[in-house]
């Protein structure tokens, strides 16, 4: 085939496409397989919609190849249908969760607002739980009550209370669960109860 052959099918081809003639082409095949490849190279993380007490599974697609010098990006996220709570369904919230990964405003690092000041200032993780560990010690010092009205024993710190999150897992909960009640926390709670 000659050059000048050539580019004259390109031209017929993309006429084709174009026009939406089939000239005789199965363009079903390639067409199908456009829609595999949105997700055909991406890992798939399971994960929980963080909104509400639901707690639906998703799966959250990503792209890259993990190497160091790669950020991954989500293109896609949806509901797992093995997942025991929502088999595979989620609400307008849970399906545009892409979104919310992706926005500007998202917080991926811990802040804190110190005391007298205006504006919140980021901090490392080492020094947030430093910081949280050193308040919860002050805390617990300054409002620990060994015995009630009635000199009953009852070690309780009610200067803390403790809300976790729909995306903690059992094994979170029980963890929590047991070193609250070591520090004597009454106040505890999580969101969906998972
Ligand atoms: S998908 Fe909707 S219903 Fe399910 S956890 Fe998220 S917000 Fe709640």
């Amino acid at each position: 085939m000659d050059r000048r052959t050539f580019l004259k099918l390109g031209q017929l081809g993309a006429a084709a496409v174009a026009g939406g003639a089939t000239l005789g082409f199965d363009l079903g095949k390639a067409r199908a397989e456009m829609r595999e490849l949105k997700i055909a190279r991406t890992t798939e993380t399971r994960s929980t919609c963080p909104y509400c007490a639901v707690s639906c599974g998703v799966i959250i697609h990503t792209l890259g190849d993990k190497a160091k010098n790669v950020a991954g990006s989500v293109v896609h996220v949806e509901g797992d249908p093995d997942h025991p709570i929502s088999r595979g369904s989620l609400c307008p919230k849970g399906a545009a969760l892409k979104g919310d990964i992706h926005h500007a405003n998202r917080l991926t690092r811990p802040k804190v607002r110190r005391p007298g000041k205006d504006h919140w200032e980021d901090i490392s993780w080492d020094d947030a739980i430093a910081g949280i560990a050193k308040h919860v010690k002050d805390t617990r010092d300054r409002t620990f009550v060994a015995k009630n009205a009635k000199g009953e024993v009852v070690n309780r710190t009610p200067g803390i209370a403790w809300i976790g999150g729909c995306t903690d897992t059992n094994e979170f909960n029980f963890l929590q669960w047991k070193a609250l009640t070591s520090w004597g926390v009454p106040y505890r709670d999580t969101q969906a109860r998972v």
